[in-house]
């Protein structure tokens, strides 16, 4: 189905090293709304490593999209969900040691 390609980086040890690293450096806070929080009380925290240049069949050979912290944005789910919109997608979220919690798919 669709989205394979960017499943196995997602699962990949080198993408998790990236997206840990990157969401240390942003202290895990949102980068938009600020929120600690993530996903709610009583949770644990959840953060998104989001490509702004989404990924594709067409650039995932490219490391600096797929790796490259120009391209990484740390965001809570909400402003996450804001950020796609109707957009369509499927990316990982992580708990705040960098392992992968689950993939997220973007609906319209
Ligand atoms: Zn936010
Ligand atoms: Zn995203």
């Amino acid at each position: 189905m669709a989205r394979a390609f960017s499943k196995d980086i997602y699962n990949s040890q080198r993408w998790r090293k990236v997206a840990h690293a990157y969401a240390e450096s942003q202290h895990y806070v949102c980068e938009r709304c600020h929120n600690r929080s993530f996903v709610g009380a009583g949770k644990p925290p959840r953060f998104i490593v989001h490509h702004k240049t989404h990924l594709s069949p067409e650039n995932v050979g490219d490391d600096s999209v797929v790796y490259g912290w120009d391209n990484l944005e740390l965001l809570c789910i909400y402003c996450h969900n804001a950020v796609h919109g109707t957009g369509m997608g499927r990316e990982c979220v992580f708990d705040d040691d960098g392992n992968p919690i689950g993939i997220l798919e973007h609906n319209r």
